[in-house]
């Protein structure tokens, strides 16, 4: 078991857990997109772009996260897309507007995050996604959570993606946190989020919410360090380690 070191970092996934699981169903996702680029074969090309997003996925998934999925832009490449055109540009505001009712914020997210940094915890972010920064921000501007972290990290800018240790140093390094057993890592998913940061050395809590597809749950399962049924539990472990942390120093 190990030692209950006081947390002093938070670092939260994004999708289904800062954000609540949905279904989404990406080829509308992308039938959003290809109806304003290019109405004539709307259908066909979502369903080009919706295939060549899963094989990204796919591939970092088989590479445990040595390869990461890459971004956005590439999937569009992938697929002849030219993204320096004004369609483009008009087609990606439809994408967002398609997406913005299943990223809004858990209503524990702000609450918590604010809890944390009242007591000095540093709040992190480490996402494995296909978007560039500039749309989580909006996002997390739009929910008023982007004042509340205090770092970052989207796979999107990495070589590499979660479960890969490299992806939870960056993550840690963003946050000023230079101790992961200092660290607490919130996730959604057994094998990205909980065992890769127990494997980076972190504590891991899983929120178990999401319906993760059967060819994405990992070869590991992580043992949770908890398991919370909402996310405003998490400031409950937290307070709690940090209370056994101070009992042992003393
Ligand atoms: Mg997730």
């Amino acid at each position: 078991m190990r030692p209950p070191a006081p947390v002093e970092a938070v670092i939260f996934d994004w999708g289904g857990t800062l954000t609540p699981w949905h279904d989404v169903d990406l080829t509308a996702a992308w039938y959003a997109y290809t109806s304003v680029y290019e109405p004539r074969r709307a259908a066909s090309l979502a369903a080009e772009l919706f295939a060549a997003e899963i094989q990204r996925w796919q591939d970092q998934h088989r590479s445990s996260g040595q390869s990461g999925a890459g971004r956005l832009d590439q999937v569009l490449l992938d697929c002849g897309i030219d993204i320096t055109s004004g369609r483009h540009h008009a087609a990606m505001a439809a994408y967002l507007e398609f997406w913005n009712p299943h990223t809004h914020a858990d209503p524990d997210a702000v609450p918590l995050l604010e809890a944390l940094r009242a007591r000095g915890i540093r709040v992190g972010v480490l996402s494995n996604t296909l978007w560039p920064r500039a749309h989580h921000e909006a996002v997390f501007e739009r929910d008023g959570l982007l004042h509340l972290i205090d770092g970052a990290v989207y796979s999107s800018e990495l070589p590499v993606g979660k479960p890969h240790l490299d992806a939870f140093h960056a993550a840690l390094t963003a946050v000023g946190a230079h101790d992961p057993a200092r660290a607490v890592f919130v996730g959604d998913r057994a094998w990205d989020d909980v065992h890769g940061a127990q494997q980076a050395g972190m504590r891991a809590i899983l929120v178990p919410h999401s319906t993760i597809p059967a060819d994405q749950l990992g070869p590991v399962q992580g043992s949770p360090d908890a398991t919370v049924r909402r996310l405003g539990e998490v400031l409950g472990h937290v307070d709690r380690w940090n209370a056994e942390a101070a009992a042992r120093a003393s």
